[in-house]
């Protein structure tokens, strides 16, 4: 009898550069036997050629000597993970499919999506800080998705690196022609992140705040804070730490005015309800009326979508400095909820505006390719079914 063929088993490539924090390549530098003295300028060089260059190959580095870059080479790469697929909607967005090489021995590796969408002044890029999401928010398909596991910072920093590479956003590269990339004076075709793509960040706070770090390094990546936004349901006790560790801007999907619907639709409510969740945006860090908070609010037909909700929700907020996004509801196949419908919307957006708050609906982007707020779900519970399927 013939025995079966043994399991195989992902086993890490030679580790990327590309995406660590200062203090990740201070380390890859000492496994290599760097002397302690040269350990600050050799990562100030890498992080230059990495981060502020977009290198792809130690060559490029002409500042770091020969007998260096051969070390490096040897123990390191710096690529980036597979682009698995690119779609391009028809209004420009871009939504890219990313595989993750495995983190460790037992891992498979994961994909994750992450969307760029360009404007004519910005350009935004929606990331995601977990495979799928623990939380089940019953209008959101990535909380259908069973399989979760936290990005690394490593992770989360990469997919930057790959939007700008599929952009052309570093230098001496050109961006594709569709004329869709915003380009000029002084504007990147990155300028603005927000961690709106898979997952909730503050359950994975401290990568989320390693990656922020290099996101906004001066010397690198160089987002301003300003233009960094991270989104929560709402996980109270990681609100002021945010502020406090990572100090960008907070968006909170809210949906709801009423403990017992928004329970129901984001279940994280029953931990933590509406008036901690407001009591701990009052006390955000930098709160003032030039760092607005931003509450997110999903348009939902006949759920939440009321004149007197829209009202209560006005109430809510009052003397908190705070932005309004309603959110076209994004359908997904096998839903329950549809989208409100146009005249509704622009109903509970005038009480809304009425009461101070400006261009408050935010416009579907990506639609015809799945790329909206609360889309996305990854390919790799299908990609882990099929592996059983075929016996792996
Ligand atoms: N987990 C975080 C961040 C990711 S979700 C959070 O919940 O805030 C980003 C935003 O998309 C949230 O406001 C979320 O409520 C919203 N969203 C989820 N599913 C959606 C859908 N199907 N249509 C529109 N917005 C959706
Ligand atoms: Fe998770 Fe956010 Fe979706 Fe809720 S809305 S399931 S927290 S990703």
């Amino acid at each position: 009898m013939t025995l079966p063929a043994p399991l195989p088993v992902a086993q890490p490539a030679t580790p990327s550069l590309v995406g660590l924090t200062r203090a990740e390549l201070g380390e890859a530098l000492r496994a290599i036997d760097t002397p302690d003295r040269e350990i600050r300028m050799r990562t100030g060089q890498l992080w230059h050629w990495i981060y502020f260059q977009g290198a792809k190959d130690f060559g490029e580095m002409l500042n770091v000597s020969k007998t260096m870059r051969a070390k490096l080479e040897a123990a390191y790469t710096l690529a980036r993970p597979e682009v698995t697929s690119e779609q391009v909607s028809n209004d420009g967005t871009r939504k890219w499919l990313i595989r993750m090489p495995p983190v460790d021995a037992r891992d498979r590796g994961a994909e994750i999506e992450c969307v760029y969408i360009p404007e004519s002044d910005r350009g935004t890029l929606c990331v995601s800080s977990q495979v799928g999401c623990t939380l089940t928010c019953t209008f959101c398909h990535t909380g259908t998705q069973r399989l979760v596991r936290n990005l690394t910072s490593q992770e989360i920093v990469q997919q930057l690196v790959v939007a700008r590479d599929q952009i052309g956003d570093f230098p001496g590269m050109t961006p594709p022609k569709d004329g869709l990339i915003p380009s000029g004076e002084g504007v990147r075709a990155v300028s603005n992140i927000v961690f709106m793509g898979m997952g909730e960040p503050l359950f994975n706070f401290d990568n989320v705040g390693n990656a922020i770090d290099v996101l906004s390094d001066g010397d690198g990546l160089s987002l301003s804070k300003r233009r960094i936004t991270v989104s929560t349901s709402g996980v109270v006790p990681e609100i002021p730490a945010l502020g406090a560790r990572a100090g960008t801007m907070l968006a909170i999907s809210l949906h709801a005015v009423r403990d017992d619907l928004r329970d129901t639709l984001v279940p994280l409510n029953k931990k933590y309800p509406i008036a901690d969740l407001l009591d701990a945006c009052r006390h955000y860090p930098g709160l003032s009326n030039a760092r607005r908070i931003t509450f997110e609010y999903v348009m939902l037909k006949g759920v939440n979508d009321s004149p007197a909700e829209a009202r209560e929700l006005v109430r809510l907020l009052k003397g908190l400095p705070a932005k309004i996004n309603l959110i076209p509801f994004n359908p997904w196949p096998g839903t329950k909820y549809e989208c409100s419908d146009w005249d509704v919307i622009e109903r509970f957006s005038d009480i809304v505006f009425n009461a101070g708050y400006a261009s408050p609906v935010r416009t579907p982007r990506g639609r015809d390719i799945l790329a909206a707020c609360g889309q996305l779900k990854s390919e790799t519970e299908k990609v882990r079914a099929r592996a059983v399927l075929m016996g792996e």
